[in-house]
């Protein structure tokens, strides 16, 4: 059977490290096994779903190099879950709920100081059809829960039911549905909680593989419950680590926590994001690979580890570094030229500066630089002087990578200067900066008239 996934975002916030890394993993694990990935947005919540972000996480997947084979709203389904509603109520396998919230927290107390495990009592078993009349006819409105399988026919007197799973990140998985208060699949007005949709969808789609952050374990026993009661097959299911802020504390869309599109516009390459999003909290080492195919290559679901894994911005830093110091200037040339950086001299340009750039963005630093000079410079009065000789001896046009070592030499001789007193103060007068590209390379990216105007 070939493989087929799903990302299942909700539409309601922009996506973080956290969600890429869902993503990824999914992505992966098609491609590897030539399958199809499916897009899947989980917008039956209509108040908080907004197209907006939808379009806004397409085009970020686009950037990390995620290109769906199908994109599907749940919004635009819900027949086929009045289907399966319809299917469920048939069997006796979904009924309604009168209780308050305040009834339930209460009852739930009650348990708690029983110490009884803090799950819904299945009240709304033992209400009469004259007494869910009556709460009708106060206007109140049920909400449906799913009949849990975790009893022998009597669901007031539910047994121990273990679910079992062989979870293809974290192996042998099992779930108590004794343990679990049956889900909630529609509120009170009528709007599907995720759970149904999602496995409708899982199975009319298709899905072999659900791959999703271990926050969802518990859910997974009770949906392969609902898959059963649906007649079908469970796919199977891996559950990774989440990620973390340093500090420890989750990631949210809704607070646009480190978000791919703030990530983007920080000059972060998608290859830095997407390496550190798949291989953090893995045994692999995290390192940033240069495509998709070398990082499909480091990624194997079995090596996330069980807990959570601290997400530490600096470290993206250091991946991009690495992935802009080794970019060919073919790959470059367009972000370059959108910077504004153009003419002859720019692939040159590139080579000379782009060892000392942590993002892209910071190539236009250094060519405002070469193009226009550092502006004010401040220099000691006798370093003064000693630039004004050095400037007398710059060589005429062209310049080439040795005009740098030629004039220098000329400059050492006849100002008996050297090392540090020599070299320093030539730098800060071309560049304003201490430290910086190899200055054989910036040079002859430089104009003369232009130094020598400026020091004028
Ligand atoms: N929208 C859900 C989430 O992002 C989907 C979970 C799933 O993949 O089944 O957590």
């Amino acid at each position: 059977m070939s493989v087929t996934v799903r990302f299942a975002p909700s539409p309601t916030g922009q996506i973080h490290i956290g969600n890429a890394r869902t993503a990824l993993f999914n992505w992966l694990f098609a491609k590897k096994a030539g399958g199809c990935f499916i897009l899947r947005f989980d917008d039956t919540d209509a108040e908080r779903s907004r197209q907006a972000f939808a379009e806004q996480i397409v085009s970020d997947l686009k950037w990390l190099g995620i290109a769906p084979d199908m994109v599907a709203y749940q919004s635009e389904r819900f027949e086929r879950y009045a289907r399966a509603v319809d299917a469920l109520k048939e069997k006796g396998l979904l009924y309604p709920c009168y209780d308050t919230p305040e009834e339930l927290e209460r009852r739930r107390r009650i348990r708690l100081s029983r110490r009884l495990p803090p799950v819904y009592g299945r009240e709304a078993l033992k209400q009469s059809k004259e007494e869910k009349a009556a709460l009708e006819a106060e206007g109140r409105k049920p909400h449906w829960r799913f009949l849990l399988p975790n009893h022998d026919g009597d669901p007031l007197a539910p047994r121990r039911t273990e679910v079992q799973w062989d979870d293809v990140v974290r192996g042998p998985q099992s779930v108590d549905l004794a343990s679990m208060s049956d889900p909630v699949l529609i509120r009170g007005d009528g709007t599907y909680l995720y759970t149904l949709p999602s496995v409708v969808d899982d199975i009319e789609m298709g899905v072999t593989h659900v791959i999703r952050g271990d926050d969802h374990v518990t859910n997974t026993g009770a949906q392969i419950a609902l898959f059963e009661a649906l007649s079908a097959e469970a796919p199977e299911f891996g559950h990774h680590n989440l990620l973390t802020t340093t500090t420890g504390e989750g990631l949210s869309k809704r607070t646009g926590s480190l978000s791919i599109a703030g990530l983007r516009e920080d000059g972060i390459e998608p290859m830095a994001v997407s390496s550190l999003a798949v291989l953090i909290g893995t045994s692999e080492a995290v390192s940033a690979c240069h495509d998709m195919e070398e990082l499909a290559g480091h990624f194997d679901p079995v090596s996330s580890s069980r807990s959570a894994a601290k997400f530490d911005p600096t470290e993206l830093r250091i991946l991009n570094r690495s992935l802009v110091h080794a970019m060919s200037f073919s790959e470059v040339a367009p972000r370059l030229e959108a910077l504004g950086i153009t003419g002859p001299k720019i692939e040159a340009f590139w080579y000379a500066v782009r060892g000392n750039l942590e993002t892209v963005y910071e190539a236009r630093f250094w060519w405002d630089i070469v193009t226009e000079g550092p502006g004010e410079v401040d220099l000691p009065e006798e370093d003064r002087q000693f630039i004004q000789v050095a400037l007398n001896l710059l060589p005429p046009e062209p310049w080439d990578r040795d005009t740098w070592r030629n004039w220098t030499s000329q400059v050492k001789a006849d100002t008996g200067r050297k090392g540090k007193a020599l070299f320093k103060p030539l730098r800060i007068a071309l560049t304003g900066r201490e430290a910086g590209p190899d200055l054989a390379d910036l040079l002859p990216l430089m104009d003369r008239e232009g130094i020598l105007a400026r020091q004028a």
